[in-house]
Order: structure tokens, then sequence, then C-alpha cells
């Protein structure tokens, strides 16, 4: 099972006028989906998370209807113990979104708010995100165990692309160059080497697309939910769900639900080195990725947590990276990023401030 093996109100308004922008793409999404030659079990499959649009601002306590189906959704990410899930709006859930909203960066109130609900319905990997305790001041996480690599270094690991289970497009060779550049970047940063095999069946790390329930316990959910999941080491199992619009160039393939390869297949990679997600929102261990985004350089997160598993490559230093990335990756934790934390540092020096003014006056 892939789940065993393998985140103060200027700043906080802010961030909501930059989320707003999500709901409006993600109905244009789904309009394009509704009116693309989409099989309709593929269509009723896809974002059928939209749903969860409607518990928007729920209260606890309350009874609403298929609510048990957002239940499933933590139980299935690592939020909440299986169990006989009523739709009544209940304190394990709330103590679930707070869990939820802690680990992806979000402000915690345990409340179904905009930024909250519209995160739960992204397009993300089907890896479970809870792995063991969540550590707040931290950010990299692993799997439970630890689990890496045991070959000595220099180590190397060979990867093949299924001859069978695989998508006639992007191209084969577009696809390859795909991986081969995604490699290239924990490559760069580890002393280990990437190298594609020739014979699939002898391969470290086997990539295969798929569609649906492939015999791992783990089904693809069709178009966007769930785009792809990895086993932690020493597994190599990477599976992409090959029910995507998968884009090697986002310039030419034009369709709303495209979602970039590289990006997915470094984080991917990453969990089968060993790294479990991250609540650093910019790092790609982050388990989200919206349709058309890029997110594959690896941040400063990603790169402290891979060598700590692996050691450095004697030729990478963190020199390229400025000040402010080192910092906000290393101390900020919880998903803020460089410039918000400075904000944020400055708005609570500046409500501490005003509120030092405030008590002398008043006495
Ligand atoms: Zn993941
Ligand atoms: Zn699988």
């Amino acid at each position: 099972m892939a789940s065993s093996c393998s985140c103060i109100f200027s700043v906080s308004l802010l961030l909501l006028l930059v989320q707003s922008v999500s709901p409006a793409r993600d109905q244009s999404v789904y309009n394009t989906l509704s009116s693309n030659n989409v099989s309709g079990e593929v269509k009723r499959r896809a974002y059928r998370w939209h749903e969860f649009r409607r518990f928007r601002n729920a209260s606890r306590g309350s009874f609403i209807h298929g609510i048990s189906e957002l239940k499933k959704y933590f139980t299935r990410f690592g939020y909440l113990e299986n169990g006989n899930f009523t739709d009544v709006f209940d304190s394990e859930l709330e103590k679930a979104i707070r869990t939820y909203q802690r680990k992806l960066g979000i402000p915690v109130n345990g409340r179904l708010d905009l930024r909250t609900i519209t995160t739960v319905m992204s397009p993300r990997c089907g890896i479970a995100d809870i792995t063991g305790r969540i550590r707040p001041t931290e950010s990299y996480v692993y799997f439970a165990g630890k689990p890496r690599w045991g070959r000595s270094a220099p180590m190397t690991l060979t990867y093949a692309l299924s001859p069978k289970n695989s998508i006639d497009s992007p191209s084969r060779a577009d696809l390859r160059a795909a991986f081969e550049r995604a490699f290239a970047r924990w490559a760069s940063v580890t002393p280990i080497t990437f190298l594609e095999a020739s014979d699939y069946g002898f391969a470290d790390i086997k990539i295969g697309f798929y569609v649906g329930d492939h015999g791992d316990g783990e089904a693809f959910d069709g178009v966007l939910g769930v785009l792809a999941h990895a086993f932690s080491p020493e597994s190599g199992r990477f599976h992409l769900d090959a029910a995507e619009t998968w884009a090697v160039d986002l310039e030419a393939e034009k369709s709303e639900a495209a979602v970039d390869l590289e990006s997915v297949a470094t984080h991917e990679i990453g969990h089968l080195l060993g790294l479990a997600h991250s609540q650093v929102k910019e790092a790609v261990m982050y388990p989200n990725l919206r349709p058309r985004q890029k997110k594959a350089e690896l941040t400063v997160d990603d790169i402290r947590g891979v060598q700590a598993l692996y050691g450095s490559n004697p030729n990478f230093s963190l020199l390229g990276f400025s000040q402010s990335d080192i910092h906000s990756n290393h101390a900020a934790g919880a998903g803020a990023g460089g410039p918000l934390f400075i904000i944020r540092v400055f708005y609570l020096g500046l409500v501490t401030f005003l509120h030092s003014l405030f008590i002398h006056a008043s006495t």
C-alpha cells in the first residue's frame, strides 16, 4: 500500500487574494473537461473533489449531507482513522482540519474556510501526508523508519520507463527527456548518479503510467485529483495516472487541465529517495500542484532533506541561493515563503509595538 510505503491579518488577506484566483481556474478546468471527449465515467470521477466546495464555512455540530466523503478524503491522506463515518461535522473532523491546515501551511482555525477548501480541492500526490508526527518547527519530513537506499557512496541507481504501461502523447522520447531532467535535479545535489537502464525488469526504479486500479491498492481517479504516487526506498515503483494530460512543454500544450510532467516527476523522485511531504509551500515536496503549474526547482528545504539522507554532491553549494531562501526555508517551517515571512515578522513587531503603546497610554 502506497501510504505505508511510500503551510495576522494583513498576511492572511494577502494570501486570500492570491488564493481566490484558484476557484475560477478550477471552474474553467471543469468546463474544459465537460466539453471535451473524456468518457462519462472519467468525467464523473474527474474533479469529484469539487463537490467539497459546498462544505465551505460549514460549522461544527451540524449535519451536512455528504460530508462523510470529506472524512474519507482526510482518512486517505492520513488525517483521520478509518471508521463508520456519519454526515455530522464532529470534533474529530475539526481536529483533522486543524492538522491538515498545519501540515499544508494554512492558518490553523479548524474551519472549512475558502483557503482550506480550495487547497483540499487542488490536484495532488497520492501519498498520504502524515507519515509520522508533525514537527511544527521543521519542514522536510521522512517516511516512518527513515528508509533510504542502502548502497555505499558514490551510489548509482538505474531507472526505466515501462515498455508496456506508458502513454502515446507526449512521445516516448519527450517523456524520457522529462524524466532525465527530473533525475538530474536530484543528482546535482547528492552523490547519486541516475542511469537509464535498457532492461526495464532490472531497473532499480520502474516508471509506468496506469489507469484506475492497477494492483497496488492505490487506484488512480481519472483526470486531476490524484496525479501520481511513488513508493519509499527501496521499492523503486513510480506510478503516474495515465488519464492526465501530461505536458512536457506548457507553452505547446494548451489544455487547462495539463499537468507538468517534470514537476510531478521531480516530486515523486523525492519519495523514491525517502522524502515524505514537506509543509513548505514552495518546496517540490509539498503535496499539491495546480494544473499548468511548473514547480521543478529544488528549494533549500528539499535539498537539506535529501542531503541529510545521502550527503551532498561535492560540486554542489548553497551559495547560489539567496540568504532569504536559506533563512525562510530553514526557520519559517509552516509554509511561510521569504517575503511573506518578512512581512509577518514586521507585522508582528508592529502589533507588539502598538500594543505596548496602548498599555502605556492606559496605565
Ligand atoms: Zn507526494
Ligand atoms: Zn500505483
